[in-house]
């Protein structure tokens, strides 16, 4: 492909790919393309949050599932992170009002796939940011601390368009810009979705007892409300990260005054089982949204991440489907690759989608349903789920089966998360 003006472009016949978002599913892909196919591809990360100093931190913790884990040990990323990562041992889940004074627990879960095997871990945003970012610049791939301002197909190309008139030709462009994806909008691709009326509050909390490695969600009438287990640590000796869903319209009273009202507030609904507790970071809230691509590509260009799928985070799954797309694209591109086939041409799109779109729908409305379900007061709903509750914890197969999908290890799964090699 021709220079592009200050950048390179590619080299010899090396494929030239640009991936435009540097987020979690961005950075696997481009280290799991740079690492199965070395110098045959160029791969570019831009982001403009590369080499800010001031890049707003993330404070959430993700839960990665076992499938997840898996593709991270296979790319040599999981001992990085893995020192901090503290394994989800149980899941409980209660069902009360915020008024109620004891929280009845429903259903619990015990939290292996395999025995040993934990089907999920808590890890911090930014450790494992930073410990994919490490690798796939040592894999060789090019980080580029600027935004894709637009992606402009022509005849067996894709230009790339960056600030300063500079520009990058490529074989394709994979836009992993998140929810509001510029690229998608350009690109004429359609977005089926609505916003929920709710936001997703989060901080880490401090707390005096060991939570034991359970993870506890309180189904609370405005909202899941999710204490998840943290690594020891903190001023009362251990922590846990909250994802809190409100109603967004009362989320400035609630966490917009001081922040003893704010401790407050996180008390009333966090309980007193973990002893005292204290705030140990900001609280931040997330406007929470559903959406999905009608198509997951165009010419040349392929939606990865949220810019592909936005989920609600109340079984804690976007990053894990973000992840397991980011496996199954650089699958489709690897093998197309080796083929001699163009990257850019409907093939790896064709593959992609198939392998995706299932998937990501049924997700999407699992998760969808669960909030629904969940975020209602009305008494015959909660009478009618607290049964079913009820059921499911008499029901070991069942739960057994409801571990493996929260693990991410039903159905197809991509070659990466399967532990093998691409
Ligand atoms: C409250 C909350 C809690 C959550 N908890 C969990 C959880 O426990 N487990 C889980 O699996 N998921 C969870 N999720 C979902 C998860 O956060 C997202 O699915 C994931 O962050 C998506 O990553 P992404 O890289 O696709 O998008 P983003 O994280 O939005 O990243 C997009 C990146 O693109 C960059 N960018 C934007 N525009 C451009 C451009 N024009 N050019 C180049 N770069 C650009 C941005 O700087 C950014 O770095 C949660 C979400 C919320 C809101």
């Amino acid at each position: 492909m021709a220079q592009g003006e200050g950048l390179s472009g590619r080299r010899g016949a090396a494929r030239e790919i640009v991936v435009a978002g540097g987020g979690l599913p961005g950075l696997a892909l481009a280290l799991a393309l740079r690492q199965a196919l070395g110098e045959t591809v160029r791969v570019t990360v831009c982001d403009p949050a590369f080499g800010r100093a001031d890049a707003p931190r993330d404070l959430r913790a993700y839960a990665v599932a076992a499938a997840a884990r898996r593709m991270l040990e296979r790319l040599g990323v999981w001992d990085a992170v893995a020192g901090g990562a503290q394994p989800i041992r149980e899941m409980v889940v209660t069902d009360s009002r915020l008024a109620d004074p004891v929280r009845p627990t429903f259903l619990t879960f015990g939290g292996e796939v395999e025995p040993g095997e934990p089907f999920a871990h808590m890890v911090e945003g930014g450790g494992l940011l930073a410990a994919l970012r490490d690798a796939a610049a040592a894999a060789g791939a090019v980080l580029e601390p600027s935004p894709v301002l637009a992606a402009a197909p022509e005849a067996g190309a894709i230009t790339a368009r960056l600030p300063g008139g500079r520009q990058i030709r490529a074989d394709l462009v994979v836009a992993a810009d998140g929810g509001r994806s510029r690229l998608r909008e350009a690109a004429g691709i359609g977005w089926v979705g609505w916003s929920y009326p709710q936001s997703g509050i989060v901080a880490t909390v401090a707390h005096e007892r060991d939570h034991e490695g359970r993870a506890i969600e309180h189904f609370l009438p405005s909202g899941p409300f999710a204490v998840l287990p943290l690594p020891p640590g903190g001023p009362l000796g251990h922590r846990s990260s909250i994802v809190w869903t409100e109603r967004q319209a009362d989320v400035p009273a609630l966490i917009g005054g001081g922040p003893e009202e704010a401790l407050a507030e996180v008390e009333r609904r966090f309980g007193l089982a973990l002893g005292r507790i204290a705030l140990e970071s900001p609280l931040r809230a997330y406007p929470l949204s559903f959406g999905i691509a009608r198509r997951f590509g165009a010419k040349r260009l392929l939606l990865l991440g949220d810019a592909a799928h936005v989920i609600h985070p109340i079984a804690g799954q976007g990053l894990n489907l973000g992840l397991r797309s980011a496996a199954a694209l650089a699958e489709a591109l690897a093998d197309t690759m080796r083929l001699g086939l163009d990257p850019g041409g409907p093939e790896a799109l064709e593959t992609y989608e198939r392998s995706r779109r299932f998937d990501t729908l049924a997700m999407g409305a699992a998760t969808d349903g669960l909030n629904r379900l969940f975020s209602n007061d009305a008494l015959p709903v909660r009478l009618a789920r607290d049964l079913g509750l009820g059921l499911v914890d008499r029901m070991p197969g069942l739960k057994r089966l409801f571990i493996r999908e929260a693990a991410g290890l039903r159905g197809r799964q991509p070659r990466l998360m399967r532990g093998e090699a691409l």
